[in-house]
């Protein structure tokens, strides 16, 4: 069985159809990444998975559990964690506090329960203190763990973004469009992140990318959409090179 699989799914918006029949799988430690022009329906199959949006048709499974219609809380415990395409950092808190807050709204307890329970409050803190900074000194980012994010670089921020989703402990990662914004040497960064994350803490990603470049460094598979259609699935090279793809590309 698949770790996490997209049957059929189907989304319209008013006439449009966003997401019209998709199916595709992620195996376990993949980076499966999903392309295609603007508008073909890349950020509505996040928004569909994190549950944002209810799909009007399909079937979402994650890790053997039916989640087409679990709320996005619980999607978000399953482990489920993502970045989004404009930052979205509280800009006038430091990093640590941003990844604090993250790690809290995760793994919120009952308040009237740990009151009862003071130790393990403490552990719990711990803990999250503890992840937190694992997060922090995996994606090397110590020098701005008290800076204001509003005071941060763009790529550190990016980054941040990453660290966010990590230290919520995720077993699926959708990053969409980590490259945006980005320039030629914080891309390549970005890649070397990317292939860390999978390789060294064995973090399934699917990823949403423009940035071909970045796309055939890290991606194991490729999906390409057009009009929320299926338009060409296999390897990076397979993908660019299908004629449909250059097609669509091509707006020909
Ligand atoms: P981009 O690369 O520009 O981010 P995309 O592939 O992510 O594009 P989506 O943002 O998923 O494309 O949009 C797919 C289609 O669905 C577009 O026609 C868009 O206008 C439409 N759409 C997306 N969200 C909504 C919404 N909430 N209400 C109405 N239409 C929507």
């Amino acid at each position: 069985m698949s770790f996490f699989s997209v049957d059929n799914l189907s989304i319209n918006f008013g006439g449009i159809k966003a997401v019209d029949g998709v199916t595709f799988d992620v195996n376990k430690g993949e980076v499966f990444t999903i392309i295609g022009p603007n508008g073909a329906g890349k950020t509505t199959i996040f928004n569909l998975v994190s549950r944002i949006y209810q799909s009007t048709g399909g079937k979402l499974t994650f890790d053997g559990t039916d989640i087409t219609n679990v709320p996005p809380h619980r999607i978000a415990a399953l482990g489920i964690a993502r970045t989004f395409q404009n930052i979205e950092l509280f800009e006038h808190a430091t990093l640590l506090q941003n990844l604090l807050l993250a790690r809290h709204a995760h793994k919120k307890s009952n308040f009237f329960s740990e009151l009862m329970f003071l130790p393990s409050v403490r552990r719990m803190e711990l803990e999250h203190r503890e992840a937190v900074e694992k997060a922090i000194d995996f994606l090397d980012l110590q020098q701005y763990r008290d800076s204001f994010i509003v005071n941060l670089p763009y790529g550190v921020r990016k980054v941040t973004e990453l660290a966010r989703a990590l230290c919520t402990d995720p077993k699926l990662l959708l990053l969409d469009e980590p490259s945006s914004g980005l320039n030629v040497e914080e891309t390549e960064d970005m890649a070397f992140w990317i292939q860390d994350i999978r390789n060294l803490l064995g973090i399934t990603v699917l990823m949403v990318e423009h940035d071909m470049s970045l796309v055939s460094a890290v991606s194991d598979r490729v999906l390409a959409l057009n009009y929320g259609r299926p338009l060409a699935m296999g390897t990076p090279g397979e993908v660019q090179s299908h004629p449909e793809v250059i097609r669509a590309y091509l707006g020909g």
